[in-house]
């Protein structure tokens, strides 16, 4: 979690923000606090809303409803270069015609408040350094590397000294590798400069990885904003756990507590509510056992199909009689892997207290 002196002071809100372009609703009624010195993951599908969250909150659209406040003034109608909010492109969109220090310092030098040329100087370079760049200074941005690009890009956002940097699929355009480097690199770097980061990206694993807390959007509405953990092991909605890409769903009959699925009944502890019942069981918390093993509790048969390697673990895809795909992850930190045999039958099963059980309850 972020430390800081105001971490626990929101530095914007937004207020039952909604907008919409003509028949598609792209915000709905959002109302949204965020902290400063926080990182804040954006999750969600493509088309949930995320860029449009973001570029509301930036003032490149206007919403049709609600308030958006920073630092308790409300900058509803305030125009977006008076905002003092950062923003960062996927696309990088630097000047390819500018070295990477004019294009770092080229906010200073063209902004409203004019700074004198000593200040730009020391500004930008300590802002180069700060994103890892000392000594490119002079070089052309067609002569650097994407990773570099997105520093480039992130540098010249900083050196603004925004009061909130938005960043819309930073890691999107990079290889792999450099994406998992860039995601330790961005938190040290916001942590060192302390100013509060809202990031929104389309892959889980980087939301939760990267959020001291994720706001999951679905549908233009806010899912679940929580701590990862909280986000991961308590996913709000059966929207959420999919979108986790960490859990089996199975849609059932909900009466009162008791969830009856393809696997059987269980009695749910607690229900949360959702609109259609379903039962939600982690990958990691399901075993396979042999056909015939006795044992208790809810299970369903299906049919191995492959395994995959993930370097820490390693999946099992299995397939049921009614042809869906169940996914059984299993931690390499717990034992070795098990073999399966392709086509023959397994029978799947978790604990009734891992299941989470959603719906009208
Ligand atoms: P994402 O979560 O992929 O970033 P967006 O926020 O870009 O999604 O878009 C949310 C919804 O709003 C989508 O249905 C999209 O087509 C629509 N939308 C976004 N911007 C515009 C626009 N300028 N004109 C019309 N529709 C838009
Ligand atoms: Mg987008």
């Amino acid at each position: 979690m972020a430390q800081g002196m105001n971490s626990q002071q929101p530095v914007f809100r937004l207020e039952g923000v909604s907008k919409s372009y003509g028949s598609v609703t792209a915000l709905r009624d959002i109302t949204l606090s965020v902290n400063g010195n926080e990182y804040i993951s954006v999750l969600g599908p493509s088309g949930s809303g995320k860029s449009v969250l973001l570029r509301v909150i930036a003032g490149f659209d206007v919403p049709d409803s609600g308030r958006v406040v920073l630092e308790g003034r409300d900058i509803t109608d305030v125009p977006a270069h008076e905002r003092g909010i950062g923003f960062v492109f996927q696309n990088f969109a630097l000047f390819p015609h500018l070295t990477v220090f004019e294009n770092v310092a080229f906010g200073l030098r063209n902004g409203k408040v004019p700074v004198a040329a000593p200040d730009v100087e020391q500004r930008v370079k300590d802002m180069i350094s700060l994103v890892g760049l000392a000594g490119m200074e002079g070089r052309g941005v067609h002569q650097i590397s994407g990773g570099q690009k997105q520093r480039v890009a992130l540098a010249r956002t900083l050196v603004m000294a925004p009061r909130l940097v938005l960043l819309d699929e930073p890691l999107g355009a990079l290889d792999a590798n450099l994406r998992h480097r860039m995601r330790n690199e961005l938190r040290a770097i916001r942590e060192k400069l302390g100013v509060t980061f809202m990031h929104v990206t389309g892959s889980e694993t980087e939301a939760l990885a990267m959020g001291d807390r994720v706001v999951v959007l679905d549908h233009g509405r806010i899912a679940q904003f929580a701590r990862p953990d909280q986000v991961y092991g308590q996913p709000a909605s059966p929207s959420v756990a999919h979108f986790l890409n960490r859990y089996n769903i199975f849609e059932g009959e909900l009466s009162g507590k008791r969830f009856t699925g393809p696997f059987g009944m269980i009695d749910a502890a607690s229900v949360t509510p959702a609109d259609k019942p379903a039962c939600a069981i982690r990958y990691d918390r399901m075993k396979v056992e042999e056909e015939g093993t006795p044992g208790e509790g809810p299970a369903i048969s299906a049919s191995f199909v492959a395994s995959e390697y993930l370097g820490s673990s390693v999946m099992y895809f299995f397939e049921a009689a009614d042809g869906r795909v169940i996914e059984v992850e299993h931690h390499l930190s717990l034992g070795q892997p098990q073999s399966f045999e392709p086509k023959r039958r397994y029978r799947l099963r978790w604990k009734p207290e891992d299941a989470i059980v959603f719906g009208r309850g």
